[in-house]
């Protein structure tokens, strides 16, 4: 399989291992309880892209779990290890830490390299077409109930996979959660942007969604290219109004919504090129 590489932490070394060979005990709690955390990054002519922030916010999401996990220089080296080889390919790094196995190791800590999937050049080219979907939850239930995980990555994403699921089913591409209250909240692997009157915004992380990597350089970006930018709520209708619309992430880097519940938006291929511009990807 070319293109494909995986790295574990054990014993406290970090070494490449045959991609075919199991990594993980039927009995550790990822698979068998989605017991862990995960990060998805992209690679980019052979370069990791935004390495120290996906690093920063794996280590909070295992802080935030009581999970403990190998150093920062290991983490470092694992993904060294990905991708020393040298391919200049687009590829997909994932890095996956979980509770181990009850009462003989603390955790697992596994990396692995893939091409990047065909569908993501067609989602940044063309844009998708989304389905607002509820979670069935108060937008300001998470921010204080730190058993639900708000704002963590972790292992758990059937739910997200399942909005996935129907929202294709249900002629879309991607889904967006909406609040109970009717706000706005996230993709299930995306972070929602827009634009309207000069402003770029996206919805608080207060509501307990992921603090996106992509939202946050692309607002940096755009802040210092003297774009204003605003964190904010937001409700279907007001998706509905804006100039354009986003589900920006790591791997997709921004794809423009070009319909929302079944209504074709006006697009601005323009708009959208310099907001990928801005992420720096694609
Ligand atoms: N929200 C969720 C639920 C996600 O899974 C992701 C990406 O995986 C994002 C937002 C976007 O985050 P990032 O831009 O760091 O990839």
């Amino acid at each position: 399989m070319t293109g494909i590489r995986v790295a574990v932490v054990q014993d406290g070394a970090v070494r490449a291992v045959d991609p075919e060979q199991p990594v993980f005990s039927a009995f550790d709690l990822g698979p068998t309880r989605g017991d862990g955390v995960f990060e998805s990054l992209l690679v980019q002519g052979g370069v990791v892209h935004k390495q120290l922030a996906h690093l920063d916010r794996l280590d909070r999401s295992a802080r935030l779990m009581d999970l403990p996990g190998p150093s920062r220089e290991q983490w470092e080296e694992l993904l060294r290890v990905l991708t020393e080889d040298g391919a200049d390919g687009d590829a997909v790094l994932k890095l996956l830490l979980t509770r181990g196995v009850d009462g003989q190791s603390a955790f697992s800590a596994v990396g692995t390299r893939a091409p990047l999937p065909a569908e993501i050049g067609r989602q940044r080219r063309d844009g998708i077409r989304v389905l607002t979907l509820t979670l069935g939850l108060p937008a300001d239930l998470r921010g204080g109930a730190p058993w639900l995980l708000g704002g963590v990555k972790y292992l758990s994403y059937a739910v997200n996979m399942a909005a996935q699921r129907h929202a294709r089913a249900n002629g879309a591409d991607d889904a967006v959660f909406v609040s109970l209250d009717g706000q706005v909240l996230e993709g299930p692997t995306s972070t929602v942007v827009w634009a309207g009157d000069g402003v770029l915004r996206t919805p608080p992380t207060a509501t307990g969604i992921l603090p996106g990597t992509t939202q946050q350089l692309l607002f940096r970006a755009a802040a210092e290219r003297g774009w204003r930018t605003e964190t904010g709520p937001a409700t279907v209708a007001g998706l509905h109004a804006a100039d354009g619309v986003w589900l920006v992430s790591s791997v997709r880097g921004a794809a423009e919504v070009t319909a929302l519940d079944g209504v074709r938006r006006r697009t601005d291929p323009g708009l959208t090129a310099r907001i990928a511009a801005l992420t720096g990807i694609g």
